[in-house]
């Protein structure tokens, strides 16, 4: 499956992998930590583990108005972290002791995340957390603002995109395979809405970096984008 020669990452590099919703950033940051010893943070599993938290316990409502001085308070005893789940830096997001990793991908977190996430109090609380990870470095950070705003030096930085149909229709497939009956157009007005409002929030919107290497994937296997991966450092 995978190139057979391969090039080291030098130790403490932050890699930044940003881009559009459901580009499938995570499973390239995934399996590219794995290949190269290097710890994965998923940057957006922390405003989806905000989001399901302010809509358990009503911040936010059905039409995404926010009690945002509620979420100012919450947000100072929140204890979200990621734990490890076995070898090869895989983890789970908990809230507390709960396991929420199941919880914070489904579609009634995703159409909420993006209101939680366009907040200044909300990316300042997450920031905090991913600059703990970013300190010793060894880490590939999904997201939307990492190259941009979180870590503007990182060492290497990548903008994945892909077409709105070719991202809603993989994230549909993924909500059949977890056994849920998605309906397709929903998903793709979800992409569109999430990809409108990162892109047009004042807080750290969604932009690629000057120095940012595109990756479109419209077209691209998972071994495709592994070999330019590959590629890209063995230049660089
Ligand atoms: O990456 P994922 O789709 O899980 O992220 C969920 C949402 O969190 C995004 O749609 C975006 O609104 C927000 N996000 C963000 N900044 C990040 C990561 C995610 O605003 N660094």
């Amino acid at each position: 499956m995978f190139v057979a020669c391969m090039t080291m990452i030098k130790e403490g590099t932050i890699i930044a992998v940003d881009g559009h919703s459901s580009t499938g950033k995570s499973t390239f940051a995934k399996l590219i930590a794995s290949r190269y010893g290097l710890i994965y943070v998923d940057t957006g599993a922390l405003y989806r583990g905000v989001a399901l938290f302010a809509s358990e316990n009503s911040i936010i409502d059905c039409e995404n108005r926010i009690d945002e001085q509620a979420l100012n308070r919450a947000l100072k005893v929140l204890k979200l972290l990621f734990r490890p789940t076995g070898p090869g830096g895989a983890s789970e997001l908990y809230l507390g002791d709960r396991n929420i990793e199941r919880e914070i991908r489904t579609l009634e977190v995703s159409s909420k995340v993006s209101f939680i996430a366009s907040l200044p109090i909300v990316r300042s609380f997450v920031d905090n957390i991913l600059s703990n990870y970013g300190k010793s470095g060894g880490v590939i950070m999904d997201g939307r603002d990492i190259g941009t705003v979180v870590f503007p030096n990182a060492d290497i930085k990548i903008f994945m995109t892909a077409s709105a149909e070719v991202r809603a229709m993989r994230r549909f497939r993924e909500m059949e395979a977890k056994g849920e009956r998605p309906d397709y157009d929903k998903v793709l007005a979800n992409v569109r809405e999430r990809d409108y409002l990162d892109e047009n929030r004042e807080a750290a919107p969604l932009r690629r970096a000057s120095d940012a290497i595109l990756l479109d994937n419209s077209n691209m296997s998972i071994e495709d984008q592994l070999q330019w991966f590959e590629e890209l450092i063995a230049k660089s």
